[in-house]
């Protein structure tokens, strides 16, 4: 039997986009993957300046195995790809009456160093550790395993009705942190993870706990050069195996007939000059990275299907600063973490759409590990708060010089004020995270984790069109640079190889 080769067009070059292209096109179909900006890596994008580079989306990058399965596929390893760095110490957190805590990549480390910031705790942190590693074992082998277009198809996953108790998805992270620890700093350190998916930890729930062991266990990598080598590396391992990849062309609609998706309809956005005007793109299978409710709203206009998606929240959005920073401060590490004095406060705030008066701000700066990314001698400042999405409709929501202001006098009150020395200052409102990524609100990741079932209701991987699959932030199993890349593993697995039934590619112009 000849097996014909099937097309499939994907709708968006985020990581998730590009590693479900590279699945596919290995498996034997013949990929287009088109991409509205002019370069593809979505949020996973860089900004430079005055000899400055800022990693302006992603600046984590954890569980290095599942891009390293990715690279396989393609021939290649990450160490062959970019040179990788585990980093140690992991994380500084800092608090306002000055205590600081170091995250250490050796945990034996982290809890020493836990007991010296509040004695008696180190055996809390360690009881925590052990069930954050329980609920990674389960969560790995059930949730991020398969699609979740029915809660059956988890509960299909697990070994036994104990997996359902053990992810400990019933409680709020905020609840089994407070009741793990008798310091409230180390009650606020692990509540931060709840924003790892763009939530709130009075509401996303306890499973979040799992990302604790994620980086204890498997590390926090840094890729010399910045994040932005590991989406020019995708890229690369994506034109290697054949995906046609076309920049600076958007999708403006999909035209549908008999429960499938027909016809794309094709876009140059100026002002590339090689691309053309207007064109209708056929294909027998097609993958939506776009975020979900652009994909019903704009290019489907399915209200049916956007009404279940906006039944969520959306997840919260940022507001960024890009500093270029003239010399060295002192006691820095590569991810620095200042928190705030009330985080219940905090995240009353964003609800409420207001920036926080008292934010917890992040910082990463890479050229701590990377001189690359700074001119000699000075330092590179990314960073980044957490805000409600931009209403729809409205102006960004963030004031950009209220927030800048900020951000940079609460460094200043906790002795690090940058005011002085910023030579190159850049920012991103939730309304600039949404126009450049057409991400509705700039919601960072699609709809947030808040509530019992916010995780297991996500966008579904499989849609009511039959050729039709959604893969990365927006759906599931979820935000950041792993979970997309194991979004790309389960749609693969969906379409699965093409078989003798499927059309070749069909392609006309002019609309
Ligand atoms: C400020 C910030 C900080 C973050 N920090 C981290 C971190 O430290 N670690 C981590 O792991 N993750 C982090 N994330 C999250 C992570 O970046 C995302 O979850 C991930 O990159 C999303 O990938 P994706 O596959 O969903 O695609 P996206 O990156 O959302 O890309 C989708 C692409 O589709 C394109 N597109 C949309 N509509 C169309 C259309 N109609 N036609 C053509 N193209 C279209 C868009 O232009 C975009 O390029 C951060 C994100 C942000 C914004």
């Amino acid at each position: 039997m000849t097996v014909e080769q099937s097309t499939v067009l994907v709708i968006g070059g985020g990581v998730g986009g590009l590693a479900t292209a590279i699945r596919l096109q290995v498996l034997g179909h013949q990929v287009t993957l088109v991409e509205r900006n002019a370069q593809v890596g979505g949020k996973l994008a860089v900004l430079t300046d005055g000899g400055y580079s800022f990693d302006i989306g992603p600046s984590l990058m954890t569980l290095p195995a599942v891009f390293e399965e990715l690279c396989a596929l393609a021939g290649t390893s990450l160490n062959a790809e970019m040179d990788l760095v585990r980093l140690d110490p992991q994380f500084s957190y800092r608090w306002t009456d000055g205590s600081e805590l170091l995250i250490h990549d050796d945990p034996g480390a982290t809890t020493a160093a836990v007991e010296g910031l509040a004695p008696g705790s180190g055996a809390e942190w360690e009881r925590y550790a052990d069930r954050a590693e329980r609920i990674w074992e389960v969560s790995e082998r059930t949730f991020f395993a398969g699609p979740m277009g029915h809660p059956w198809e988890m509960v299909k996953r697990m070994r036994s009705p104990l997996d359902l108790w053990a992810i400990d998805s019933l409680r709020s992270l905020h609840r089994s942190a407070s009741r793990a620890f008798s310091d409230p700093r180390l009650v606020q350190l692990v509540d931060r993870y709840a924003t790892y998916s763009g939530s709130s930890p009075y509401r996303a729930p306890a499973t979040l706990a799992c990302i604790s062991h994620i980086e204890a266990k498997y590390g926090c990598w840094y890729p010399m050069g910045g994040l932005g080598v590991l989406a020019s590396a995708i890229e690369a391992l994506a034109r290697r195996v054949g995906v046609e990849i076309r920049t600076s062309t958007e999708v403006t609609a999909l035209r549908t007939s008999g429960g499938r998706i027909t016809a794309a309809e094709l876009r140059a956005v100026e002002p590339d000059p090689t691309a053309q005007a207007s064109e209708l793109l056929t294909a027998d299978i097609v993958i939506a990275n776009a975020d979900a409710e652009h994909l019903y709203r704009d290019l489907l206009g399915d209200a049916a299907a956007l009404r279940k998606v906006q039944r969520a929240d959306r997840s919260s959005s940022g507001f960024v600063i890009c500093a270029g920073v003239k010399g060295q401060t002192p006691g820095l590490t590569h991810h620095n973490v200042w928190f705030s004095e009330e985080y219940r406060t905090e995240f009353a705030q964003i609800a409420a759409g207001e920036i926080p008066d008292d934010p917890t701000i992040y910082a990463c700066v890479s050229s701590v590990t990377d001189p690359s990314q700074a001119p000699a001698g000075n330092e590179n400042w990314f960073l980044l708060i957490n805000t409600a999405p931009a209403p729809d409709g409205a102006g960004s929501g963030v004031d950009r010089s209220v927030a800048t202001e900020r951000v940079l006098s609460g460094l200043a009150r906790r002795g690090v004020d940058l005011r002085d020395r910023i030579e190159v200052l850049h920012t991103l409102t939730p309304t600039d995270l949404a126009e450049r990524y057409r991400a509705p609100g700039g919601a960072i990741y699609g709809t947030s984790s808040n509530g019992r079932r916010a995780a297991f209701s996500r966008p579904s991987n499989t849609t009511d069109y039959r050729n039709l699959f959604l893969v990365g932030g927006s759906s599931h199993p979820g935000g950041g640079l792993p979970l997309v890349t194991m979004s790309a593993r389960i749609v693969a697995e969906l379409v699965g190889a093409p078989s003798a039934s499927t059309r070749s590619n069909k392609k006309s112009s002019g609309s």
